[in-house]
């Protein structure tokens, strides 16, 4: 590392392919590297959960941290890792009584959060607050601390009056989560009385630690320019529209890249054949014939020449997963079309879609759960890919599927509105169609893109040049990362 890099320290609840929910993940992941490429000396703080702490292979203690939870004084280690995935150095929160369990981040097996979230997000942040002022004298004091969604919120707060402190940065990845607690939890953690007000974390009679990391940061971004307007709207600000019009002067919208080492069709490890640009079919279609023959035990022509649409993602309202329950049967109906879907979320969707494919064994194809392999292999093997979000703060999925030669069917929001164009005679005719975009919220809106892509699919030539315009879209961090930069060194 040359000495007078930019020092960042990263703080996030997770990152690929460590600990991965969704799409924080992969940014965690992607975006410091994209940073580190660029000469800047980097830190990535997370907790310890148990699932983390057993792929770490060597890890050197920097010190401990005391710090207040809600019971009392929580003893914090620090361990210092060097991961064969990350270029640069890992500091893991070991905290055994807030980190140490069984299953996800964030919530319980039974889907519910964690009941001691606010205490372990609290104990998190006051302890990367810490560090983000050396307090154990390592010697290495961030210029930026870049933190990410409610469970960082705190950070900037913890060091908004500190003197000789560094620049804050807080990322909005999703506004729909807005880690909120009660007062209760306010006053057990001890957080600062001046913080309790409508001007400080104060929300609906609780606190939310999303607020604290847009009241008290430096800057805040979003992840796509489109987003970063609406929010500040009643219609996406879940309550925080007034707040977010009012540091708008410090609200910037990033786009998402993507990483396009692990996102290639031509090296992607999980995939059974590669193709590229120049060379799309004989590739793509042997990737469809392996997604088929997975499901179907004899994959013949017919099935190959129907269209395949595909989806992956979180079964949450978010992702317009009704829309596509109420789409489906008139897609069998209507057409010869087959669906491949994987995900997991909410329960209600869960089972309504496992009903689908019951009913309809040859045609609708569901995997409830969390499959990295069968995600690539969709993006791939699909003909088209699925994501009726409501609203969709960035999306990589889309870009994923672009890059893939899989054009996407989106509705007209945030990152989505920001990163496919859709097809018309216009577009197509000068070749910047990417996808097919609907712009009105509704089931019938999305059917008629859907019969518009279907139409289109039957055009070979007409197809191809799509697939061939999605997959030159260049997505990677280049751009991206330079605004972070420019946006660090304001
Ligand atoms: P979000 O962050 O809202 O979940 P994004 O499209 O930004 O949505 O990112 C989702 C990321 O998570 C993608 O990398 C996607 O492939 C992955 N993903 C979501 N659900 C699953 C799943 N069930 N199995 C594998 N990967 C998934």
């Amino acid at each position: 590392m040359k000495r007078g890099a930019l020092k960042v320290m990263f703080v996030a609840s997770e990152a690929f392919p460590l600990v991965k929910t969704g799409g924080l993940g992969d940014v965690v992941y992607s975006l410091p590297h994209a940073l580190h490429d660029r000469g800047a000396d980097i830190r990535l703080v997370l907790p310890g959960y148990r699932a983390l702490l057993r792929q770490l292979d060597q890890v050197r203690i920097l010190g401990w941290l005391d710090v207040r939870g809600a019971e009392g004084i929580v003893s914090a280690r620090i361990l210092e890792t060097r991961h064969p995935d990350f270029a640069f150095p890992l500091w893991v929160v070991d905290c055994p009584p807030l980190f140490d369990r069984a299953g996800n981040p964030y919530v319980n097996a039974g889907g519910q959060d964690w009941p001691d979230n606010a205490e372990r997000f609290a104990v998190f942040a006051r302890v990367a607050a810490l560090l983000a002022q050396d307090a154990l004298d390592i010697g290495w004091q961030p210029a930026v601390v870049h933190t990410h969604d409610w469970q960082t919120g705190l950070v900037s707060a913890f060091l908004a009056d500190q003197p000789q402190r560094p620049k804050t940065v807080f990322t909005i990845h999703n506004l729909a989560y807005g880690g909120h607690f009660s007062h209760t939890d306010f006053v057990r953690l001890q957080l600062p009385s001046p913080w309790w007000s409508p001007e400080g974390v104060e929300f609906h009679g609780g606190f939310s630690m999303l607020k604290a990391g847009i009241v008290y940061a430096d800057a805040v971004t979003t992840v796509s320019p489109t987003y970063a307007a609406e929010i500040c709207t009643p219609a996406f600000g879940f309550g925080l529209d007034g707040l977010l019009l009012s540091r708008q002067h410090k609200l910037h919208g990033i786009l998402n890249g993507i990483d396009t080492r692990i996102w290639n069709p031509s090296t992607d490890p999980h995939l059974p054949a590669h193709y590229s640009m120049s060379r799309i079919l004989p590739g793509k279609r042997r990737n469809k014939q392996a997604l088929l023959e997975r499901f179907l035990p004899h994959a013949d022509d017919a099935a190959m020449q129907a269209p395949l649409l595909g989806l992956v993602g979180r079964l949450v309202e978010q992702k317009g997963v009704d829309w596509v329950l109420a789409a489906i049967p008139v897609l069998l109906a209507e057409t010869d079309a087959r669906v491949v879907l994987l995900g997991s979320g909410q329960a209600v969707y869960e089972q309504k879609l496992t009903r689908l494919a019951r009913q309809h064994p040859d045609r609708v194809f569901v995997v409830i759960g969390y499959d990295e392999p069968l995600a690539h292999q969709i993006e791939a093997g699909a003909d088209l890919f699925l994501m009726p979000s409501r609203f969709e703060p960035c999306g990589l999925n889309q870009m994923y599927s672009l890059r893939y030669g899989t054009p996407p069917v989106v509705f007209k929001t945030g990152g989505l509105a920001d990163t496919v164009v859709d097809a018309t005679a216009t577009t197509l005719d000068d070749a910047s169609a990417t996808g097919f975009v609907f712009d009105t919220p509704d089931v019938h809106a999305f059917l008629l893109a859907i019969h518009r892509a279907l139409e289109l699919y039957r055009q070979p030539t007409q197809w191809r040049r799509l697939q061939q315009t999605g997959m030159r879209q260049s997505f990677d961090w280049s751009d991206s990362a330079g605004h972070y930069l420019a946006l660090y060194s304001l």
